[in-house]
């Protein structure tokens, strides 16, 4: 219904639709205003840019995401500097991104890992302590609360995508929420060409780029929308089921959960296997949980640094960011070890978010799958 209203009205971008998704959508995680856009790479970028993020400045990473987390950064010429997760929970570790702070450093862009909130009151601790911008990469985290406030315009800005994959989506989109008013007039001037605000049309104040989304877009969203609430109750309610049924046993150990974190959408389940205690290889365990029927997979393979974007090493030919000269130091990503995501990229397994909107009896079924793999493990011992 919504499509064809948009299809018929011959209106096909930026109008009421959008509009109105924007004020619902950021209605909907409790911040002020909200800019729609392409996808989520794109409203990183913008977000840096809205942040005065110039080229040269570090911002610090996590590299146990997408790496839209850390080339945005490059795309605004920036530097990505990683620092370590908790192996845990996968998100950026508050302790480990202090050390990585210097003089150059001017934001930081945690991910809610899988929906789960990072610790926002010590990312806002450091925030004010060395005068960083917090750019949340909220790609996982629609629904999802930090004491009762949603994501996205915890700190000052957050990127949301709604990519084919994700827990709500049009195909591609994305959008920019923020508190800030400030934040929000660079963010709609970047993504609509650099006009101005009631400004004529043909005037263009800054350098942009075309990041609109459609009506199109925004009129599936709207429909997903007015599902999210459930199916996010949904997801957490048969979340809470495995958490309960797997958190003690042999082998498996699942992500714990902070008080503050009031409410938490996921955008798909993890758990770490570990093979010392079943002495399988975990690729062996997801094979035998995919033949019981249990689509699970093993998620990144490896952190976003040891891609070979980056262990290109510095003196490439690609001129600024990876060799850049505003930065004044030479850049070289072979050295980074983060020993967190090292070791998450080996033990984790992702059940897919879809996975969560089946039945209790669903859920039971795949705590009974991994029940009779640890049972007749033996018999998987040695395959590889
Ligand atoms: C999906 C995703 C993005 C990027 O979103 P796109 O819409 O695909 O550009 C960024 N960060 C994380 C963590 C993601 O999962």
């Amino acid at each position: 219904e919504n499509l064809l209203k948009v299809f018929e009205s011959g209106k096909w971008w930026y109008g009421e639709k959008v509009k109105e998704f924007e004020e619902k959508f950021a209605s909907f995680q409790d911040a002020k205003y909200g800019i729609s856009c392409t996808n989520g790479t794109a409203a990183l970028e913008i977000g840096l840019i809205s942040c005065g993020i110039k080229p040269g400045d570090e911002v610090i990473v996590p590299p146990y995401t997408f790496i839209a987390t850390a080339s945005s950064v490059l795309k605004v010429n920036a530097i990505p500097v990683f620092a370590d997760i908790d192996i845990k929970t996968g998100n950026l570790d508050p302790k480990d991104t202090e050390k990585k702070i210097t003089e150059k450093t001017k934001a930081i862009i945690p991910v809610h890992f899988a929906g789960l909130p990072v610790d926002m009151d010590a990312f806002l601790e450091l925030a004010e302590k060395y005068n960083l911008k917090i750019i949340e990469d909220t790609c996982h985290s629609w629904g999802s609360k930090w004491k009762n406030k949603g994501t996205g315009a915890l700190g000052d800005c957050g990127a949301f995508s709604f990519q084919m994959s994700k827990n709500i989506t049009s195909g591609e989109g994305g959008i920019l929420l923020t508190d800030n008013k400030e934040i929000e007039e660079i963010a709609r001037s970047y993504s609509n060409c650099g006009r101005g605000k009631d400004k004529p049309w043909y005037y263009h104040y800054i350098l942009g780029d075309n990041l609109r989304m459609t009506e199109l877009q925004a009129a599936i969203l709207l429909a997903q929308l007015t599902r999210l609430e459930e199916q996010t109750i949904k997801r957490e309610e048969n979340a809470k089921y495995l958490d309960e049924n797997l958190k003690d046993f042999e082998g498996i150990e699942i992500v714990p959960r902070d008080n503050r974190v009031t409410r938490r959408s996921y955008h798909l389940y993890m758990f770490r296997f570990i093979k010392e205690k079943w002495e399988i290889e975990r690729e062996i365990f997801i094979k035998a949980l995919n033949a019981e029927g249990i689509p699970v997979w093993p998620g990144y393979p490896i952190p976003l640094y040891k891609n070979p974007l980056f262990q290109k090493k510095a003196k490439g030919p690609e001129g600024c960011p990876i060799s850049c000269p505003y930065y004044g130091k030479e850049i070289d990503y072979s050295q980074i070890y983060c020993p967190n995501a090292e070791k998450l990229c080996e033990q984790a397994v992702w059940i897919p978010h879809p996975v969560l909107l089946a039945e209790k009896e669903d859920m039971k079924d795949i705590v009974n799958a991994i029940e009779k793999i640890y049972k007749n493990r033996e018999q998987l011992k040695g395959k590889i």
